[in-house]
């Protein structure tokens, strides 16, 4: 890699499989009708993936996705039945790192997009590095508002000894790459701008949009939403961005999406 290049990973990290309903309210697929009472929603893939930024000022991770333990370490939420965990050996998190050849202590930004279990779940790994932690402010001060194991799919333990730094506003972390708030999924869920001299824009929705059919136009909104009006304002912040820069927006759980991404080894710049 020359200086001055960017080189960019989509690393798939396992799936979940999930009801859709979870996922779109879309009343056609989801819900039941007079003529079909107990129609179920359709069981789907979901799959996870983190993004390892390689960039001449540092290399940059965004979010950790699914844990190894997930079905113990879950278990007390009472929630594994609704999402369970399908990981090959060579998709799991670290197996995915030590295919990129990166250790955890060569991540000089560790970058949340929220602080659910499918995108902290490896956060623990970093405690003690050196990376610079990152997530938003309001995402930080939900995440550390409660007591206890947890709270839903926040899990602790999977980013409580973390020595978080938190942002506010849009920042440009590194030059090219930009955190966005994208607020509604979770308190302060963000989105990742990254600008490539190759590809070009590219913004990373994570869960602040889950589908390109939650994306539309028009939105339709997830059946779990934290704030579904701030979740609408950010669905269409990014369609903003995404009409300015040409951008390829890449949504957080897409199934068919995922099939089509260059995905590590293989890479963006
Ligand atoms: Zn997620």
């Amino acid at each position: 890699m020359s200086s001055g290049e960017i080189k960019l990973t989509v690393m798939p990290v396992g799936k979940f499989e999930a009801s859709l309903s979870w996922l779109l309210f879309d009343p056609a697929r989801v819900v039941g009708t007079r003529q079909e009472p107990h129609k179920a929603a359709p069981w789907v893939d979901v799959p996870v993936h983190s993004v390892l930024i390689q960039h001449p000022e540092g290399n940059l991770l965004w979010d950790t996705g699914l844990p190894r333990d997930w079905e113990t370490k879950w278990a007390p939420t009472g929630l594994t039945d609704y999402w369970p965990v399908v990981a090959e050996e060579q998709e799991w998190f670290d197996s995915r790192l030590r295919q990129a050849g990166v250790e955890t202590g060569d991540i000089d930004f560790l970058v949340f997009s929220h602080l659910h279990w499918d995108h902290a779940g490896n956060g623990w790994m970093f405690n003690g590095t050196d990376a610079k932690v990152v997530c938003s402010q309001a995402e930080y001060e939900g995440a550390f508002g409660f007591d206890g194991y947890c709270d839903g799919p926040f899990i602790r333990s999977d980013y409580g000894e973390l020595p978080f730094e938190t942002v506010q506003e849009d920042t440009e972390i590194l030059p090219g790459v930009t955190l966005l708030q994208t607020p509604g999924h979770t308190w302060g869920t963000m989105s990742l701008q990254v600008d490539l001299p190759d590809t070009g824009t590219m913004i990373f929705t994570s869960d602040a949009i889950f589908l390109g059919d939650n994306f539309g136009p028009p939105a339709v909104t997830p059946g779990i939403v934290h704030d579904s009006q701030k979740w609408l304002s950010s669905v269409e912040k990014i369609r903003g961005i995404a009409e300015r820069t040409d951008a390829t927006v890449i949504f957080g759980h897409d199934a068919e999406q995922a099939k089509h991404m260059r995905s590590a080894p293989d890479y963006y710049t």
